[in-house]
């Protein structure tokens, strides 16, 4: 459906350019033609059999000479005449007298008198035998008579120099003058709006491109269409003098063909950029050298029907052509709406050359339709970008949609993630709360596990291996700062008897009281452990053997009196008490407050003996 739409599209221009008015069946046969009957409202061209002169510059008297028929309208080249040379076209024409007719003449190669009746009605150029007296012009005009009588004569002198073609190349019309006005004012004006258009969509491109610098596809295609405006202005200013006035005709038609060869490239280029991975870039450049060489030769030699550049570019135009149908066609085979598109602009364009092509090699004198071809081609690239960007636009409403909703998703796993991680974070300080609690906890039992392990579990005084480690840190200390200290080691008397006598459970009571009575009866620096099973010892700090001796026996006489709720028991403790003497190790002071024990023993027990 849509490829319908854009056909109907294309074909505006085509059918506009294509509104020829209304002929009539009336023609010149054998150079007459009777114009009598024909209606107001229709244009007859003249095309048919005039009378021609070869060779000769006939006027009105010396009409009748080397008479011969020509096909008209067609360049006299084709006819098998030199292209270069001059001749007479005549008429005869019934007329009705006193209507006015009008005649409209235009582009004849390359120069033209034309008479009614033996008077000059119009001219183009200057008309000559000789070639350097000659001057070549394209030019057009209406030229309005009433005749008097009902018959007249159109006599028109025509030479030809440097240029391809010759004679009446194009239909001579004739009809009411306001209609021919009519025709050749809307005939300008769709050419002018034809131009208008291309320019317009040539600035559109070029405009795409400065907004789109990587698209350099809209750039060439704005510069193939600029040219082909400028190459219509040049048609305008050959055949109306509207610009520059009138230049010489071989300085318009270099020009225009220059042009017109340029346009290939770009296009070209512009196409490749477009279909850039079907489309050769071999060929793309083989093509480009071509129109450069075709340029640089149509700038260089003259213009004229021996000038060879034109008609083998013609053929490299031909090959231009087949190549970028074969890169359309084969884009169109891969479903590409692009290529269609591009493709049936390229079809108009390619029909409106061709019937141009046929209108220059005389087969056919329909209006050229070149402008109108490129119009649809503009159209069919400036349809494709729309659509491009229609196909863009809708991407990105799809695309941002998309975001919009992965957005909201995105939001709702960040809150997500946001209570996870808060949840996560409570855990851990709660985690991590216990955990201090479990230190502290494992804290305190270390302490505990350490006091226990420095502990006599009975008496609550430091066990052996601690007071022998104490004793040793004091022999250090004493040897380091010569501070003296005493040590008094003790055994309970006979206290196998009283075990034996009151049983293991009193003896531990015992024990376990007397662990009591020296912590209550030694000072705070003192330092009392269990030393064996009744034997204890005691470490006295920076205290003589005077000291320690009233000390250590006040604690005899406090156990000695100590009131036992057992009746019948009493306890005694015999000792040793020495004060160190800086010289050697704890082993010695054992041994020594040992064997001071012992004599304690022997000396009759319950009391204390000490070094002299
Ligand atoms: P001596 O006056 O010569 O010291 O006589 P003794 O009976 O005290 O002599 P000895 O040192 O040979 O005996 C120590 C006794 O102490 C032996 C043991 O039964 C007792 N004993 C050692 N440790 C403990 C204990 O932890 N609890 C109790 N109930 N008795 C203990
Ligand atoms: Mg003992
Ligand atoms: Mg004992």
């Amino acid at each position: 459906m849509k490829i319908i739409y854009i056909l109907i599209i294309f074909m505006i221009p085509v059918l506009l350019s294509s509104c020829a008015p209304q002929t009539s069946d009336v023609y010149p046969l054998k150079g007459n033609i009777d114009l009598t009957g024909v209606c107001y409202s229709k244009i007859v061209p003249l095309d048919g059999q005039w009378n021609f002169y070869w060779d000769i510059l006939v006027d009105h008297k010396n009409l009748g000479k080397g008479q011969e028929w020509i096909e008209v309208p067609k360049s006299w080249e084709q006819l098998d005449y030199p292209v270069e040379g001059f001749a007479t076209y005549h008429l005869e024409a019934k007329v009705e007298p006193g209507r006015e007719y009008g005649i409209k003449l235009k582009n004849i190669p390359t120069a033209y008198n034309f008479y009614v009746d033996g008077k000059l009605q119009s001219s183009s150029g200057r008309v000559a035998a000789e070639k350097n007296e000659s001057h070549s012009r394209f030019g057009s005009d209406i030229v309005v008579l009433s005749p008097e009588s009902n018959k007249v004569d159109f006599i028109l002198q025509v030479s030809s120099y440097s240029y391809y073609q010759a004679g009446i190349t194009e239909s001579i019309l004739v009809g009411e003058p306001k209609m021919l006005h009519q025709y050749r004012d809307r005939r300008f004006s769709f050419f002018m709006l034809l131009s208008g258009i291309i320019l317009i969509m040539s600035f559109y491109h070029l405009l795409f491109f400065l907004f789109r610098k990587k698209d350099l596809s809209y750039l060439y295609f704005g510069l193939a269409g600029f040219l082909v405006f400028l190459h219509a202005l040049m048609e305008a200013n050959k055949v109306y003098g509207l610009l520059f006035g009138h230049t010489s005709l071989q300085f318009d038609e270099k020009v225009q063909t220059v042009l017109l060869i340029l346009v290939l490239p770009a296009t070209l280029f512009s196409l490749y950029h477009i279909f850039k991975k079907t489309f050769s870039r071999m060929m793309l450049y083989f093509f480009s050298l071509a129109s450069i060489i075709a340029a640089v030769g149509i700038v260089i030699l003259p213009f004229g029907a021996e000038n060879p550049v034109w008609p083998i570019f013609s053929i490299i135009i031909m090959l231009g052509i087949v190549f970028v149908l074969y890169v359309l066609i084969k884009n169109m085979i891969q479903k590409k709406l692009d290529a269609i598109i591009v493709l049936a602009g390229i079809i108009l364009l390619i029909l409106a050359i061709g019937n141009d092509f046929l209108i220059d090699y005389g087969y056919i004198y329909t209006p050229r339709l070149f402008y109108a071809g490129w119009t649809a081609f503009l159209l069919s690239i400036s349809i494709l970008i729309a659509k491009q960007f229609a196909d863009s636009y809708r991407r990105t409403g799809i695309l941002t949609g998309e975001l919009n909703k992965k957005n909201v998703d995105l939001e709702n796993a960040y809150h997500e993630i946001e209570q996870r991680v808060r949840a996560r974070t409570k855990q851990l300080n709660d985690a991590k709360r216990k955990l201090q609690k479990a230190n502290e906890v494992l804290k305190k039992d270390k302490r505990l596990f350490k006091s226990l392990s420095i502990t006599d579990g009975l008496t609550d005084l430091y066990n052996h291996s601690h007071i022998i480690k104490l004793l040793s840190r004091e022999v250090s200390r004493s040897q380091r700062y010569g501070s003296k200290f005493s040590v008094f080691m003790m055994d309970i008397d006979n206290f196998k008897a009283i075990n034996d006598t009151y049983g293991h459970q009193v003896g531990d009571m015992v024990l376990k009281n007397l662990g009591t009575l020296m912590k209550n009866n030694l000072r705070e620096s003192d330092i009392a452990g269990r030393y064996g099973g009744e034997e204890f010892l005691i470490i006295m700090p920076e205290t003589e053997i005077v000291s320690a001796l009233s000390i250590g026996e006040r604690l005899r006489q406090n156990i000695e009196n100590h009131h036992w709720e057992k009746s019948g028991l009493k306890i005694t403790i015999s000792g040793g008490m020495v004060e160190y003497d800086g010289k050697g190790g704890y082993e010695g002071i054992l041994n020594t407050v040992d064997k001071l024990l012992y004599k304690a023993k022997k000396n009759g027990k319950n009391r204390i003996e000490k070094t002299l």
